[in-house]
């Protein structure tokens, strides 16, 4: 028998609740990804560099084209500089530029604090290098980060704060000013800041994402990462990045070549052709926001109380007027006789904490919307 290095884990709930859908040929709302066609351009650009015989390794730090032009990206967007060759990094998905980020920083003892509802991905890792998390809840119904609660969790053992922003599973995105508090907090800590940005180009109702890439006078202590899977609905190209000051880079960089070495090369160069033109990216937030509007709206003339979403292709609901059981039984009897899976929120905390709210994927085509509408109508 093998000792477990996590004894208290089992298969992440997206696994879990696609398999049930599967099963129960369930319209699948649970784990995010599209179920829209990807852009024909970009997919030619794959099969053009698979053809072309672009398929051995990629450089470790990523194809150079690519580096550059999201150097050009950050520049544009957040008027912040990181240099193509020394601080930006191609990663397989930006889950494994989190758990490198978190290997390269976490000693046994250390601490790293998580918000929960958080990210089932962060905790495990923390963990598997003997870090220790200490989680701030955030409480329903606003899941707002209080800062001062924050403050007094940070001591000499804190290396790590890890923020989504925008924020999966809430839908909930920071301010100006929330940025503002945590660059204090890093101004006057030894912490770091892990800030997970995949949802960087869903925010709504005209609100602009605020990348952590902003805060100039902390940026050695700050690691962003972006996922081009969500950024160009293909989830299951894996394709990540992670941008951080320089003398991060250099040890992330150790641990990144014996975790992985390198990505899928035919990818990156596609991807480098189609981020050349921002229209590909710029638009993404108006494209979700038309979901959002379509599936909440729906979603208010049932019996669920609709939370706001600010952000991310993820809605959230309570479903108390419905039914008393605990979320995760909600949930598996929503896949099976209503055939419409979800995420029970109650996974996205250690202590399964359970205000009988969950997590819809508002990533899908608009019939698919509107049929799982119609059956979440009849509840
Ligand atoms: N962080 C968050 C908050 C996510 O929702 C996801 C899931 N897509 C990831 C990281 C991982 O992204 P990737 O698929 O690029 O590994
Ligand atoms: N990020 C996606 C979600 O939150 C799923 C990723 C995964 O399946 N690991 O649903």
């Amino acid at each position: 028998m093998i000792k477990s290095k996590l004894p208290n884990v089992s298969t992440t709930i997206f696994s879990v609740m696609s398999q049930l859908a599967n099963e129960h040929q369930a319209i699948n709302l649970a784990q995010g990804f599209p179920d829209f066609n990807t852009d024909y351009e970009l997919i030619s650009r794959l099969n053009f560099y698979s053809t072309q015989n672009y398929n051995q390794y990629a450089p470790m730090t990523g194809v150079e084209k690519l580096r550059f032009l999201l150097s050009e990206k950050y520049s544009n967007l957040y008027q912040s500089y990181y240099n193509f060759q020394d601080e930006i990094n191609i990663t397989s998905g930006a889950s494994q530029a989190i758990f490198n980020v978190i290997s390269t920083l976490i000693h046994p003892n250390d601490e790293v604090i998580i918000f929960e509802p958080a990210y089932d991905l962060y905790q495990p890792t923390v963990e598997l290098f003997g870090g220790k998390v200490i989680p701030i809840q955030l409480k329903y119904p606003d899941y707002a980060i209080d800062i001062e609660i924050l403050k007094e969790k940070i001591n000499d053992k804190t290396k790590l704060i890890i923020v989504n922003n925008p924020n999966n599973p809430t839908g909930r995105i920071l301010s100006e000013n929330d940025l503002k508090q945590f660059e204090q907090i890093l101004q006057e800590t030894n912490c770091y800041l892990l800030a997970d940005e995949v949802y960087e180009h869903i925010t709504f109702d005209g609100k602009a994402h605020q990348s952590f890439a902003k805060l100039k006078s902390v940026k050695d202590k700050v690691f962003i990462v972006g996922s081009f899977g969500k950024l160009f609905h293909i989830t299951g190209w894996k394709i990540g990045y992670i941008l951080a000051e320089k003398e991060l880079m250099k040890e992330f960089r150790k641990c990144h070549q014996f975790n992985t070495f390198s990505t899928h090369t035919p990818s990156q160069y596609a991807i480098a052709d189609y981020l050349e033109n921002p229209e590909h990216y710029l638009h993404l937030n108006d494209f979700f926001q038309e979901k959002r509007n379509l599936f909440i709206e729906g979603l208010a003339s049932t019996n669920f109380d609709v939370l706001p979403c600010e952000g991310t292709y993820f809605a959230t609901a309570n479903y108390s007027k419905i039914s008393d059981l605990p979320d995760d039984e909600f949930s598996k009897q929503l896949t099976i006789k209503n055939k419409v899976a979800t995420i029970p929120i109650s996974a996205f905390y250690h202590n399964k904490i359970d205000d009988h709210v969950i997590r819809f994927c508002f990533a899908k085509k608009d019939e698919t919307l509107l049929k799982a509408l119609d059956n979440l109508a009849k509840l």
